[in-house]
């Protein structure tokens, strides 16, 4: 596996090795691999010539009030894992090359181009990080940019930051189709996440009911065909979900039945010729390690009703 830090070593990389018939499956991450992003490879290898991976902490995403610096970095491991699953290339790019005019996280001090997807970055992640959305889209434009991958892989774990690439890359033209690889889960349900590991096991046990929320919601919609009014469904969802806000475990931020080709909440009680999507970010109060927040998020797509 080669190890790149600059997009010419990639673009010579590319010249050397890559066919015009050959194809490039590329796989953006901000590193501490798990389970989760190794679907995204594997996908990637069983369809591609070549597969790249990308790993950077990108600074645009985070806000000031965010803690960039303690997001966990463990490179190294990285590195191994990804060379034991036949990965070509590593790209680690250095921050200049990726912001040449350097990067602040308050955005009004930002210099160079940032890209916006309006319409579907404001609302869910959008509320709470309002310029996540724009982070993403940038650092995602621009490693497309230097890999020119035939396909990108990207996870239904993050569904909103799926729909706003899927539709950057479709309305700049940008010549990559995107995929959207299922959500991996541990045994209990629980999405797996970077952030699952700030968590004690016990927490983690709790924390598998979000998932058994949306998934007895998305099962109630599927068993009576659509026809179920949308507080019908949070009343499923709260259900399971309120013993844990009771006791202080649950913190919501907030639930969402949504179209998935718009997400635009759905408020009807017949959802028949939708796609649905359930999503939700909750924050969970560590029951060990007292004053540890972490926020999850957790999705349910129910297609064709
Ligand atoms: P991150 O390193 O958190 O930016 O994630 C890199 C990619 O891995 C994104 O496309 C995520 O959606 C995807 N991903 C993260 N967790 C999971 C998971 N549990 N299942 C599937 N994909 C995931």
């Amino acid at each position: 596996m080669q190890i790149y830090e600059t997009v010419q070593e990639i673009r010579n990389w590319r010249k050397a090795n890559v066919r015009e018939f050959q194809t490039i499956g590329f796989i953006p991450t901000m590193g501490c691999l798990h389970e989760g992003h190794l679907s995204l490879l594997r996908a990637s290898i069983k369809e591609n010539d070549f597969t790249i991976v990308s790993i950077f902490v990108n600074p645009s995403q985070f806000s000031p009030t965010e803690d960039l610096d303690k997001y966990p970095r463990t490179l190294s491991e990285d590195i191994a894992l990804l060379k034991t699953l036949g990965v070509d290339v590593c790209f680690t790019p250095l921050l200049n090359e990726i912001y040449p005019q350097g990067i602040v996280l308050d955005i009004t001090k930002q210099r160079g181009p940032f890209i916006t997807v309006l319409g579907m970055s404001e609302q869910l992640e959008g509320i709470t990080r309002p310029n996540f959305f724009r982070g993403v889209a940038t650092i995602v434009a621009k490693l497309l940019n230097i890999v020119s991958p035939t396909k990108g892989y990207f996870g239904q774990k993050d569904i909103q930051q799926f729909i706003v690439l899927d539709t950057m890359v479709k309305e700049l033209f940008i010549d990559t189709k995107l995929v959207m690889i299922p959500i991996q889960r541990d045994d209990r349900g629980l999405a797996l996440s970077s952030r699952n590991k700030y968590l004690s096991q016990e927490t983690l046990e709790i924390s598998s009911n979000i998932y058994r929320g949306l998934s007895n919601a998305a099962s109630k919609l599927t068993d009576l065909n659509g026809m179920i009014s949308r507080q019908m469904l949070l009343d499923i969802i709260y259900e399971i979900w309120t013993p844990f806000v009771e006791s202080g475990d649950f913190e919501v931020d907030y639930i969402s039945i949504a179209n998935m080709n718009t997400l635009l909440e759905l408020e009807t009680d017949d959802f028949r010729g939708f796609t649905v999507v359930f999503s939700c970010a909750v924050y969970v109060n560590d029951k060990k390690n007292i004053g540890t927040k972490v926020r999850l998020i957790d999705n349910i797509i129910i297609d064709n009703i």
